[in-house]
């Protein structure tokens, strides 16, 4: 199966990538080497100062920065159609190639829900327009995200949709879910799992632990999550489907989606750079830029999503970007809408507090958040001659403070606001085209 993703005409880069450090440890590169992109495709890849520059094109001088295959995100809430004011498909789209992805998912908890042929459709239009990146739109697994009837997963199919998710709810009926996996043999559309069980979650803020306790807030304990993702990766095996559990957050879950893969269960899953980051004692102080769901949770939690990320029990780091307007989110912890942006801080955050104190390893982060499209059946961005050119230029020195030049989302509710960050995306080519450039970045000659 294809899956179709769509952006705004670009014209396709003629450029050379003039002595960067080479990253991609799926093609084997870790060194410093020069990239000739010729008419939007990767045409060379050589030894440092070998390859000629195109009469027709850029030079890019990158000696003091890495290359990367860009970034692929499957889950970003773009709030179209219906919440614009907190996020559209241009404001969304610009705020990814500045984190360095090339590719991204949107989710279709939007205002009417995306769970129709008709939507996809009018929302595909909209990226052909305004999409700085290839953009892919999934729809919802039942009508309305009601939890009740399935939506027409064949229909959804043919629209274009790229997959199908609840996200933001979880799709209580067991029933129902056993029903949407059968559909999956038609459709062929991966299932991802915005997964908790809402009779234990109902009424929680925050993860249920000592601090929630110290607070006095109702918690939302970490079985709400992983009874359910138990339930699923039953009912996967069962019925032979495909799922995707999006942001674990629980030590359980990931001890589950471990065992469900030896067993041949096919589940993948994602962690986000919030839960690998931060812990509930962020929520101390009842900041709501730390409010979310699932939940930030215990130190003993965010160990094992750290470790589900280096064994590959969880496949892919993903954002769940979710903004909300300010004075939304200025309102007292418990009436706070859940959610935070993280795109344009996702790899500057892993690389400050994970790679550079010796965490994770830069290269498998870099295979990690380039391998966010293949469960959804999308291609692995690579370094390699013959495939498009999807690279982010990243200056792994470069420290800066998030926030402090405003954000290309129309959103501010980053998890990491006011932080310094080691790890600048300076460019970022996407599908052949330049989708973003930043702005303090000179450009060595053009030709
Ligand atoms: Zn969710
Ligand atoms: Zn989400």
């Amino acid at each position: 199966m294809t899956v179709i993703l769509d952006r705004a005409p670009v014209p396709p880069a003629t450029l050379l990538l003039r002595e960067a450090h080479l990253l991609d440890p799926r093609a084997g590169l870790d060194g410093p080497g020069d990239v000739l992109v010729r008419a939007g495709q990767i045409v060379a890849i050589g030894e440092p100062g070998t390859l000629e520059a195109p009469a027709d094109g850029e030079v890019v001088e990158a000696q003091k920065l890495h290359a990367f295959p860009a970034f692929v995100d499957p889950h970003v809430h773009l709030r179209t159609p219906g919440q614009e004011y907190k996020e559209d498909i241009e404001t969304g789209t610009r705020a990814a190639a500045a984190g360095g992805f090339c590719a991204i998912l949107a989710m279709p908890n939007t205002q009417p829900v995306v769970d129709n042929a008709s939507i996809v459709q009018s929302l595909r239009e909209i990226a052909e327009t305004q999409a700085r990146v290839p953009t892919g739109f999934t729809a919802a697994v039942t009508v309305g995200q009601k939890g009740e009837h399935l939506t027409e997963a064949a229909d959804l199919a043919a629209a274009g949709a790229a997959g199908l998710t609840d996200d933001g709810l979880p799709i209580r009926s067991a029933n129902v879910m056993r029903q949407a996996l059968q559909y999956q043999r038609l459709a062929g559309l991966t299932i991802a799992l915005h997964e908790e069980d809402p009779t234990l979650s109902a009424g929680g803020v925050m993860h249920e632990g000592d601090v929630s306790a110290l607070l006095g807030v109702a918690g939302i304990p970490s079985v709400s999550e992983s009874v359910m993702v138990a339930r699923d990766c039953d009912l996967a095996a069962y019925e032979d489907g495909r799922i995707h559990i999006q942001h674990v957050s629980a030590r359980a879950t990931v001890e589950i989606i471990e065992r469900a893969k030896a067993a041949g269960v096919k589940v993948t899953a994602e962690a986000t750079p919030h839960h690998l980051l931060l812990s509930d004692e962020a929520v101390r102080t009842l900041d709501t830029g730390k409010k979310m769901n699932p939940p930030l949770r215990s130190e003993d939690d965010r160990q094992a999503i750290i470790d589900g990320v280096r064994s590959g029990a969880l496949d892919t780091i993903a954002t769940d970007h979710a903004p909300h307007a300010r004075d939304e989110k200025e309102q007292p912890f418990e009436d706070a809408p859940l959610g935070v942006t993280g795109l344009e801080t996702a790899f500057a955050a892993v690389h400050t507090d994970l790679v550079v104190p010796g965490v994770l390893d830069l290269g498998l982060v870099v295979q990690r958040m380039t391998a966010g499209g293949e469960p959804f059946g999308l291609h692995v961005p690579t370094l390699a001659g013959g495939r498009p050119a999807d690279i982010c230029l990243v200056d792994l020195d470069a420290e800066w403070q998030v926030g402090e030049a405003g954000y290309e989302s129309r959103s501010a509710n980053c998890a990491f606001h006011g932080r310094t960050l080691t790890g600048r995306v300076r460019m970022t080519v996407a599908a052949g085209a330049v989708a973003f450039r930043e702005r303090t970045f000179a450009i060595g000659a053009v030709n």
